[in-house]
């Protein structure tokens, strides 16, 4: 199968390569992603120095055969390295080797046309492969257009209830002790001033909670697909719901697909909801989740702003825009620990959609969120999610919410 990239790739120049292949580089990114970008330089007859990553439990070990080592080892091995970017957070990578004063580091988009991604070594999907390198072409080359506002996601949470109750969801579900729905005309009318202010999402999540358990959700699809500056939409579920009759029928559209998260013998149904959705020529990727990361816990840290930055900038969702009740956040924890009461920012950390004052701005204000912030008042109460945070068994049930600690 080759892989060729839907959007422009920056090509580099001949000599470039060249001095790439005779020097080899150093990968900043290991996992999933840095597998596919080693496979794609080896492809390319250039070699991997080293792999860097933030995370210090891996500093010394080895990731596919090469060592690893830290952004500030590039200085003692060789500050003129060439390295290469392998991560969908790029912009904060590139900030940090900036900080270093490092100055060679380069996007890997020039690698990703004509790319063979038949005998990759991941355990990533042939078809999960290519969800992430469109998304990070699509990334890259909206970050690097200045004129216009174009961003990754939007979560769209439509209700706060869910069919599960798990003690650790990084949704902050548990400590709903009411939960409700999103009133479908707020989310309606807040998603179109979403996105008369931005020139292009990539992709629109429904998300819960149990996206499922929205009984509107069809409504909300029909006007996600009513827009054109949107990409794929996607259902974040957890596989206890099998949608029936004409509720399949809203999902029949190729720009649609299911991420189901099977979590063993909670997810009841996976088996009939892969079967509907096969049946009916509907996507959908399953993946099987046993372990999650620590990341759900609320209390006070008291970091320094230099750890919240470095917090923040490692987090895995510090640009995944999510609306709730009508308002824009940068990452959903933020947003429900804004729900729940738990602060109230000094420095206003959402945007208003329903009650936006004044749409002219509204652009600036959202490009201000997605683009200019460096750390949130919610990383100080949270753990983060970065892969230093420790992992815990997925979704462990409680039988009733969970009170919030004081802060
Ligand atoms: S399934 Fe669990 S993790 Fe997912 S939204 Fe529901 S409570 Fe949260
Ligand atoms: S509050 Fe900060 S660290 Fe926590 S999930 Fe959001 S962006 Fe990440």
């Amino acid at each position: 199968m080759i892989y060729n990239s839907p959007f422009e790739v920056k090509a580099q120049s001949y000599e470039q390569i060249e001095k790439f292949k005779k020097d080899g580089v150093t990968v900043f990114g290991t996992g999933n992603f840095g597998s596919l970008i080693k496979s794609a330089l080896a492809q390319n007859n250039i070699m991997v120095n080293y792999f860097v990553d933030n995370n210090f439990n891996n500093w010394g070990k080895k990731f596919e055969e090469v060592e690893i080592i830290s952004a500030k080892d590039i200085l003692k091995k060789n500050p003129d390295s060439n390295v290469l970017i392998a991560s969908l957070n790029f912009r904060y990578l590139k900030r940090q080797l900036t900080d270093l004063g490092i100055k060679n580091f380069y996007d890997v988009d020039f690698l990703l046309n004509n790319f063979d991604i038949t005998k990759i070594n991941t355990k990533w999907s042939k078809d999960r492969c290519k969800v992430q390198l469109d998304l990070y072409n699509y990334s890259v080359n909206a970050t690097r257009d200045k004129e216009s506002l174009k961003v990754n996601s939007i979560d769209l949470v439509l209700t706060e209830k869910c069919s599960l109750k798990c003690k650790n969801c990084s949704n902050l579900m548990q400590y709903y002790e009411r939960p409700i729905d999103n009133d479908l005309d707020v989310m309606l009318k807040s998603f179109d001033n979403f996105l008369s202010a931005v020139d292009y999402c990539y992709e629109v999540r429904m998300i819960g909670g149990e996206p499922l358990m929205y009984k509107n959700i069809d409504k909300v699809i029909e006007k996600v697909l009513s827009k054109n500056n949107v990409g794929n939409i996607i259902i974040y579920t957890n596989g206890t719901i099998v949608p029936r009759g004409d509720k399949i029928n809203i999902f029949k559209n190729p720009k649609i697909y299911f991420k189901i998260s099977n979590y063993g013998s909670h997810s009841r149904n996976v088996d009939k909801l892969e079967k509907v959705l096969s049946e009916n020529n509907i996507h959908f990727i399953t993946e099987r989740v046993t372990t999650w990361q620590d990341c759900a816990r609320v209390e006070k840290f008291d970091r320094t702003e230099k750890v919240n930055k470095e917090i923040f900038g490692n987090c895995c969702v510090n640009e995944t825009l999510t609306m709730l009740h009508g308002k824009l956040y940068l990452c959903p924890y933020s947003a429900h620990v804004e729900n729940l009461k738990v602060i109230k920012p000094k420095v206003k950390e959402h945007v208003e959609l329903f009650n936006e004052k004044n749409k002219k701005n509204l652009k600036s204000e959202i490009r201000n969120l997605y683009f200019g912030k460096e750390f949130l008042e919610a990383c100080n109460i949270c753990n983060g999610r970065d892969h230093n945070v420790a992992s815990i068994p997925a979704a462990e049930q409680t039988k009733t919410f969970l009170n919030l600690n004081k802060i």
